[in-house]
Formats: C-alpha cells, structure tokens, sequence
C-alpha cells in the first residue's frame, strides 16, 4: 500500500477508537489467521464476585481476605470485596508474598497461610471430597481457590466473573473471517473451556503461568501469523511476542504501551474492525 493509503487506513482506524502504532502493524494485521485472547479481563468483564465459600466460612474468608490485603488481582479483589460486604475487620500479615500464576501467602497471626491454585500445594493433601466439589465448581465457570493454614487446606473461595456481553459476538464476527481463536489463560482447565464454549472459543490453552504466556505464543508463530489481545500487566511479553498485539483500552498502561492496536472503546467486537480495516487498506491499493 502506498503511504497515503497506510495514513488513511490509520486515520480511519483512529476515528473508530482503533489507534494503530503504524503502517506496518496495519499491514500485518492483514495476514493474521489466528487470535489468541487473554480471559479475565479481555474476554470477561474483569470484575469477579465470590459466589462460595466450602469449608468453616467465617475462617475461611478472613484467611483469605487477610492475605488478599496485599495482592491487587482481581481475585483478590473479589475476596476483600465479600469481606467488605460481611463487614469483616482485615487486619494485617506477615511475611506477604505474592506467587505470580499461583497465588499469595503470609504469616497469618504467626502462622503460615495461603491463598491460591494447586500450584502452591507442594505439602498439602487435597482429599477426593474437596477434588470433586472443586470440579463440580470449576464446571460451572467458576475459579476456585484453596485457602490453607498450617499444612492444613481449611477451605475453598469459588469466584466468578462472567464474559462481556460482546464476546460471543466478537468471536462469531473472527470466525466468519475464517480465523481461529485460542483462549491463553493461567487458570484452571476446566473454568477455561466453560467460558471459552459460553462465548464460542474452540481452543483453550489453560495453566499458564505469566512469564509462559509470550513461548505460547511464540509455538503457535512456528506455523501461525497471530494476533494477541490482551489487558494486563502480565500480558506484555506476550502482546509484543505476537505478529499483532492487541491492548483493550481500559488495560493496565504497561499493555497498552506494549500493544501494536490499541481498542479505545473497550470493545472486544474491534478486533474483528481492526482486522477488516487492514483488509480494506491492503486489499484495494497494491
Ligand atoms: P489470568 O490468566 O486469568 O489473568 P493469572 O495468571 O493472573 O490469571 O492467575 C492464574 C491463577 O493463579 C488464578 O486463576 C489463581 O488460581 C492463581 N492466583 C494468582 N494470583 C492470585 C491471588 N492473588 N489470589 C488467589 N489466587 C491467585
Ligand atoms: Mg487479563
């Protein structure tokens, strides 16, 4: 395309709420044949809500929100928000430490506690009651997490956060483009592929740790051209490894920095006008 077709394409982008780096990003964009897309907060709205708790309820959810003080994951989030509501009195830890891509832990009042996935149970036993009953969660688009305290799991926090209400249009428009998407998520197989069928997402790489994101997207590049959309700190590496990086306009800055496109209105369904808009400027003037 010529430089003024490039300068219109990105002019017309702009006046849509689709900043687009430069020329080169639109002209990639017109070859890509897979989207890969971040879940909490890219597909889902980001704003989870304890809907469970197992085990002793009061104890469990003052661990875990003690804990949960010093993290900003939306998870975390969730946990003080429901402390909140029960108008609990969060007093403060120890010895915080935040695990990326598994969860927290502290001294609570001397004793060591945690917070998180099954990646923190090293010299934890998980009883085949509680397996199933975090099963039966996790089907139901629910993220669970364990709560431990002295070697002992005391309980779990189920914690939903329901997809945008355009997601499923959004996928719907990519595959009518013939492009195939891929969920690529840190949590948990199972909550995955509920909400990945929920919104039309065939694909699901689930358990992935932060800093695996970006070597995900670099084994699907081996025979790929792909898109990543994304909206968290965590979501950097992989938003700069990909042909085209895709940072939603409420994200983190550091995405947004590291995003080609960038989706001013917050609105999953651009991906999809982003990619016709590369189409149109490329397909027309050779
Ligand atoms: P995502 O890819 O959905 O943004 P993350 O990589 O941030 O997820 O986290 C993956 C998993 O790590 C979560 O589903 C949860 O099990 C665990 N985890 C991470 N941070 C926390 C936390 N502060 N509290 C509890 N669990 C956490
Ligand atoms: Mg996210």
């Amino acid at each position: 395309a010529t430089p003024t077709a490039l300068m219109v394409g990105t002019g017309r982008g702009a006046k849509m709420g689709i900043l687009i780096k430069d020329g080169e990003v639109l002209e990639r964009a017109n070859d890509i044949d897979t989207v890969v897309f971040d879940k909490t907060g890219t597909i889902t709205v980001g704003q989870p809500k304890v809907t469970d708790i197992i085990g002793e309820n009061q104890q469990v959810l003052m661990v875990a929100a003690r804990l949960e003080a010093g993290s900003e994951h939306p998870l975390a989030l969730a946990i003080l928000d429901e402390a909140e509501r029960q108008n609990f009195a969060v007093t403060s830890v120890e010895n915080f430490e935040a695990l990326s891509g598994k969860g927290v832990q502290a001294l609570v009042d001397g004793q060591r506690a945690f917070v998180g996935n099954e990646r923190l149970l090293t010299d934890f036993e998980v009883t085949d009651d509680l397996k199933r009953k975090m099963a039966q969660l996790q089907d139901e688009a629910k993220t669970v997490v364990l709560v431990g305290l002295q070697q002992k799991i005391i309980g779990l926090i189920a914690i939903q956060d329901t997809p945008k209400e355009t997601s499923e249009t959004a996928m719907s428009l990519l595959k009518d483009r013939g492009l195939r998407t891929v969920m690529l998520t840190g949590d948990n197989e199972h909550v995955a592929r509920a909400i990945a069928n929920e919104v039309g997402i065939d694909e699901v790489i689930a358990n992935v740790l932060p800093a695996e994101k970006a070597d995900q997207i670099k084994a699907l590049q081996v025979d790929h051209t792909v898109a990543f959309v994304g909206d968290g700190i965590n979501d950097a590496p992989a938003l700069t490894t990909a042909d085209v990086g895709i940072a939603m306009g409420a994200g983190t800055d550091i995405a947004i920095d590291a995003g080609g496109i960038v989706l001013v209105k917050n609105d999953l369904r651009d991906v999809n006008t982003a990619l016709a808009l590369s189409e149109k400027t490329f397909n027309r003037i050779k």
